[in-house]
């Protein structure tokens, strides 16, 4: 005898991280039936993303979050460039072509409760212990399967579509034979968030660090520490949550001028791999953040190329939905090719940081400030970073 469905409904999304929720919202918006379901038994509570690009501010602006995101984040006006202690170029984000110039420090923690608040304003709540195992297809309906975490009992839902938001090792696109090629970084990175005396940058800037052992990422987070993002050679015996005297080493083996002002409040150090899913789309089974691409966290673009993903992929469902055969396509190559942009993005950044040679990196440090203050020249570089070239509103 079949079991009767737990849910049977338009969309069915499986992971409610920040991909998950923004595809929920928008497509509530759109009038379409949705559920959201996690395996975790509550959001994760870790500040991971900490850095919200002007092309994400200006989408969840657009689900009216603007007020609460500005009143919770710390506003990054600038990057810095620099060569240990010295300052290479300054990129400003004033110039940038949207009403919000700018980006947000703010843990995504923090961004996640802010959309967990807006789904709740649309009725709608993830519903959370369901382990989804497998995916079918047959007569123009899905089929979800999985299981209740907490009693082992099964679960099921049936859906139109099926949004595989469920992170890199994505169950959703193992079931669609989806291949995720990639290869992994040289090096490991780690993320710490500190206090750091004195302020490595002005408070509305974020730094990034060049220098033969790694790139450092430095941005101030709304609680007055600091995010340090940094790639690191990789040594097996090296701590898996740096501690005080681990960061005050690498800070100033970097030549940056600060040292940590107490331990980290959260740390820790992880491998990762550069990867894009080969198709976004198996029929109606559809993937958007990092079930469908992951790369180096050096330009702060995970999270933001999500979110990018599930509005784009929300508004394509809605078209398909009502008749457009093209939508999903459109959909899989437009975000393919964002994807693939940031990989190139991220890559290009961390060349350039990682010059090793004297004479290379000298002649580095000669071009970028030149290069970068020819206006159209730094334009350009804001603009790459903010993601509005890559953002479905552009
Ligand atoms: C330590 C760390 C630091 C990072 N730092 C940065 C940074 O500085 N800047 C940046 O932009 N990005 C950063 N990232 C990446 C960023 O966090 C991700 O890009 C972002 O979380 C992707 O969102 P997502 O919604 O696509 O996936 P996720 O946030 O991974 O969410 C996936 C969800 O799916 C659920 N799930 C998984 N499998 C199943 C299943 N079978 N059934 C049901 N549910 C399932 C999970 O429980 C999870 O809630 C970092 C990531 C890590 C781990």
């Amino acid at each position: 005898m079949t079991r009767s469905v737990d849910v049977d409904v338009d969309v069915l999304i499986v992971g409610a991280g920040p991909s998950g929720l923004v595809a929920a919202i928008r497509l509530l918006e759109r009038g379409l039936t949705v559920e959201i379901v996690d395996a975790a038994p509550h959001q994760a509570e870790e500040s991971r993303a900490a850095l919200m690009h002007a092309a994400t501010v200006e989408i969840l602006a657009g689900m009216g979050l603007a007020s609460q995101l500005l009143s919770r984040g710390q506003r990054i006006d600038a990057i810095t460039l620099a060569d240990g202690a010295r300052p290479l170029a300054r990129i400003t984000l004033g110039e940038l072509d949207t009403p919000y110039p700018f980006a947000l420090g703010i843990p995504q923690d923090v961004t996640e409760a802010i959309l967990v608040g807006r789904l709740a304003e649309l009725g709608l709540r993830v519903t959370r212990g369901i382990h989804i195992e497998t995916v079918t297809q047959d007569t123009g309906r899905c089929r979800v399967e999985g299981r209740r975490t907490a009693d082992d009992e099964p679960w099921t839902g049936v859906a139109r579509y099926v949004v595989g938001a469920d992170g890199k090792n994505s169950t959703v696109r193992e079931q669609a034979g989806i291949p995720y090629d990639g290869a992994p970084y040289e090096d490991d990175f780690i993320l710490a968030d500190v206090e750091l005396a004195p302020p490595p940058s002005r408070d509305t800037e974020a730094r990034i660090g060049f220098s033969p052992e790694g790139v450092t990422v430095i941005g101030r987070l709304p609680s007055g520490r600091y995010r340090i993002v940094a790639s690191v050679p990789r040594e097996p015996e090296a701590p898996r949550h740096p501690d005080r005297s681990y960061l005050d080493r690498l800070l100033a083996s970097r030549g940056i001028p600060t040292s940590t002002a107490g331990e980290p409040v959260w740390s820790s150090r992880f491998r990762i791999s550069h990867h894009v899913a080969r198709r976004f789309r198996a029929g109606p089974i559809v993937l958007c953040g990092d079930a469908a691409h992951v790369h180096s966290p050096a330009a702060g673009q995970g999270m933001n190329t999500g979110i990018a993903d599930a509005y784009e992929l929300a508004d394509r469902i809605a078209s398909a939905a009502s008749g457009d055969v093209t939508a999903l396509d459109a959909y899989d190559r437009i975000r393919r090719r964002a994807a693939a942009e940031v990989v190139r993005l991220t890559d290009r950044i961390t060349r350039v940081a990682l010059v090793r040679s004297r004479t290379l990196r000298a002649t580095r440090d000669a071009v970028i400030p030149v290069v970068a203050g020819i206006p159209p020249v730094g334009r350009g570089i804001a603009r790459a970073v903010s993601g509005l070239g890559r953002s479905p509103l552009h």
